[in-house]
Parts: C-alpha cells; structure tokens; sequence
C-alpha cells in the first residue's frame, strides 16, 4: 500500500501549530514533585494551560441557597456523584466521582448547578475540600 496520498496532511500537519501545549512545565523538570514543590511556594509559577472553549464542562458549581432540595440532579446522575444531606435537604457533590456530563445542571429546576471552567483538580486525597462540592 502506497503512503503517497497522505504526503499532503504530513505537511500540513507539519506546518500546523499545535492544538496543546505542554503543562504544567514548558521543559520537562528534573524532578516534578519538587518542581510543583516550588510552585506552591511562589518561587516559580506553571506554564499556563490553553484558554479553555466556551461551555467547557469543568469543576461544578453548586448555589445551595438557590437548591429547593428536589434531588431531579441525583436521579439523573450516571455517576452516583451526588448525595442528599436529608438534614439540610441539600446536596453534595463528589468531584472524583464526576463524569462531567451536565446532566443534573439541565435536570435542575431552579438552575442551581453549573459547569465551570475549573479542570486543575487532581488531589491526593478524594475527599478533601476541593474535591466535595456542598
Ligand atoms: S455532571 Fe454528570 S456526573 Fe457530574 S454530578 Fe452532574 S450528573 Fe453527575
Ligand atoms: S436538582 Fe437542583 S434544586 Fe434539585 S436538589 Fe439538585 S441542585 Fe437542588
């Protein structure tokens, strides 16, 4: 088989900016832990990801005051990410467990939910702060 007809896209793709970029460090570091090390201390900052595209679907954003409690979001979840506070009849959101699909945000009757455009969430811990939405 013949590679001839795809010379054309190997130029182009050649010529082609590329869509990503590397993240978080433009030169791969000696030693990552201590690069991000540095960074938590201010002494060096990352290298910034690409702007994210509109309707992103990142981090959830949830307005507890806003919830009348009606759990639509955890039926509708494919995830099993949302759990009933039957004390406060609210919500709280699990991040690690998110898929990210917006189901519940189009599920919510009072527009409680929303996507952000938040995606730096990896943590070693699963249910620390930043990763439980309440
Ligand atoms: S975005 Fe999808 S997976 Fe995440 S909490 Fe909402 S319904 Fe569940
Ligand atoms: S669907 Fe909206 S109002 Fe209903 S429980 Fe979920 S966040 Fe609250």
């Amino acid at each position: 088989m013949s590679f001839l007809p795809a010379i054309p896209e190997i130029l182009r793709q050649f010529l082609k900016r590329p869509a990503t970029n590397i993240f978080p460090a433009k030169y791969l570091p000696p030693s990552v832990t201590k690069y991000l090390q540095s960074v938590q201390e201010g002494k060096t900052s990352i290298h910034p990801p690409v702007e994210t595209p509109p309707n992103f679907r990142g981090k959830i954003l949830y307005d507890r005051d806003t919830c009348i409690g009606c759990k639509l979001c955890i039926r509708v979840c494919p995830a099993n990410a949302i759990e009933f506070l039957p004390e406060t009849k609210r919500v709280r959101i699990y991040v690690t467990q998110c898929i990210f699909c917006s189901q519940c945000n189009d599920a919510c009757p009072v527009d409680a939910l929303h996507m952000s455009d938040e995606f730096l969430l990896a943590d070693e811990d699963r249910y620390s702060e930043n990763m439980i939405v309440e």
